[in-house]
């Protein structure tokens, strides 16, 4: 199929690269020097770095010096989290996460916890500063929770329950995963007040392979990866120049576009304005408090198919975040779903440049989808 003619709803996976980051990738692949040279070539490679790591820090909202460019949002989260325990080993082996964290959070947590952490795991629904702080405990060593959920759009409370648990102890480190919430809120996220916040590149229009983490000052995290000492000693391995290129590109780029956010809400209300009137029996599971991402289901329907005949016709949604590759989404059970809206669930994730020729487009495949196929009521 052209891929010029796929009308894309899937944003949330992952986001085309912006022009502006393929320019910007095209001419530091050009400059080829390695940034720790002391020659020419390398002063060229760091002074290039050193101008994107200020764009991103501007973007996140951070002095340059707190920003550590990484390979994506999953190493981002790994690092915080087994690197954040460590630091406060002498405290205890508690972490307090949510049920609905990406897998790159709660695999991380597993992990942990088959090395003897005790995970609290928070129910969505009424994720706040109360039920935080009543799972908090005096052995609790650090505090994960995401900013936009990547299923839901909803967006969780970090700021107050950040404020709430360095309010019950100062000590406890506050991770956020906000690789679905930078640049689509209204906040830079570095000013939530967490002391450590990963976020990537490929959901804002740089190439994959790129993220960073915002290390507050005064947190002495230590690296995840060793070895020649890059980054501050903190991450070592050369830098991926070109990614990093492409990354503060696609940033001072949607930095630049003001009415990103009510352009990206409006066209998600339309769409699902135009869904509900085209495929009545649509539920919607979650309207999203973040601009670009909510949820509906096709009760009964297995949204794996759904997908598929979408897919066939040129129509690209998701079942539910792209790293669950048709298995059920851990969130919608979570949120206690009855199993025919879970079966049928479906993400719709938008960008500001989607078009009502698109949503019509949905609309149309949808119904004919809900038309064709039988539901399965189980
Ligand atoms: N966290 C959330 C909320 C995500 O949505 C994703 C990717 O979908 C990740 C982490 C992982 O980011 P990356 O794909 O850059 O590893």
């Amino acid at each position: 199929m052209d891929d010029r003619r796929l009308t894309y709803f899937d944003y949330a996976a992952t986001t085309p690269v912006r022009p502006e980051a393929v320019d910007a990738m095209v001419a530091a692949l050009a400059q080829f020097g390695n940034p720790s040279s002391r020659y020419e070539y390398g002063r060229q490679a760091a002074q290039r770095v050193k101008g994107d790591r200020e764009t991103v820090a501007q973007a996140l909202g951070c002095a340059p010096g707190e920003v550590f460019f990484t390979s994506c949002g999953t190493e981002g989260d790994n690092w915080a989290i087994r690197r954040g325990v460590e630091l406060n080993r002498r405290k205890g082996k508690h972490i307090v996460t949510t049920a609905v964290e990406h897998a790159a959070v709660l695999e991380t947590c597993r992990d942990l916890e088959r090395q003897g952490y005790e995970v609290t795991y928070l129910k969505p629904g009424r994720v706040d500063a109360g039920q935080v702080c009543a799972a908090l405990r005096p052995d609790t060593a650090l505090v994960s929770m995401m900013l936009v959920n990547n299923e839901t759009g909803a967006v969780l409370p970090v700021a107050e329950c950040v404020k709430a648990v360095k309010g019950y102890d100062p000590d406890i480190l506050f991770h956020c995963d906000a690789v679905q919430g930078f640049l689509k809120v209204d906040v830079p996220v570095a000013r939530l007040g967490a002391d450590l916040v990963a976020v990537s590149g490929h959901k804002i229009g740089a190439p994959k392979g790129v993220g960073a983490l915002y290390v507050k000052k005064g947190v002495r995290l230590r690296p995840l990866l060793t070895g020649g000492g890059q980054e501050e000693g903190l991450r070592s391995g050369t830098e991926a120049t070109a990614q990093i290129a492409g990354f503060a590109a696609a940033v001072k780029a949607v930095m630049a576009d003001k009415t990103r956010l009510e352009r990206t809400a409006a066209i998600k209300g339309y769409t699902l304005a135009k869904l509900k009137e085209a495929v009545p029996k649509l539920e919607v599971i979650s309207q999203g408090d973040a601009a670009h991402i909510c949820a509906v289901t096709l009760p009964g329907y297995k949204s794996e198919v759904v997908v598929r005949v979408l897919g066939d016709q040129g129509v690209c949604v998701s079942s539910g975040s792209a790293c669950h590759k048709g298995k059920p989404s851990h969130v919608f059970a979570a949120m206690g779903l009855p199993k025919p809206w879970l079966d049928g669930a479906l993400r719709l994730s938008f960008s500001p440049d989607s078009t009502r020729e698109e949503a019509a487009a949905l609309a149309a495949a949808l119904k004919g989808a809900a038309e064709g196929l039988f539901p399965t009521m189980s």
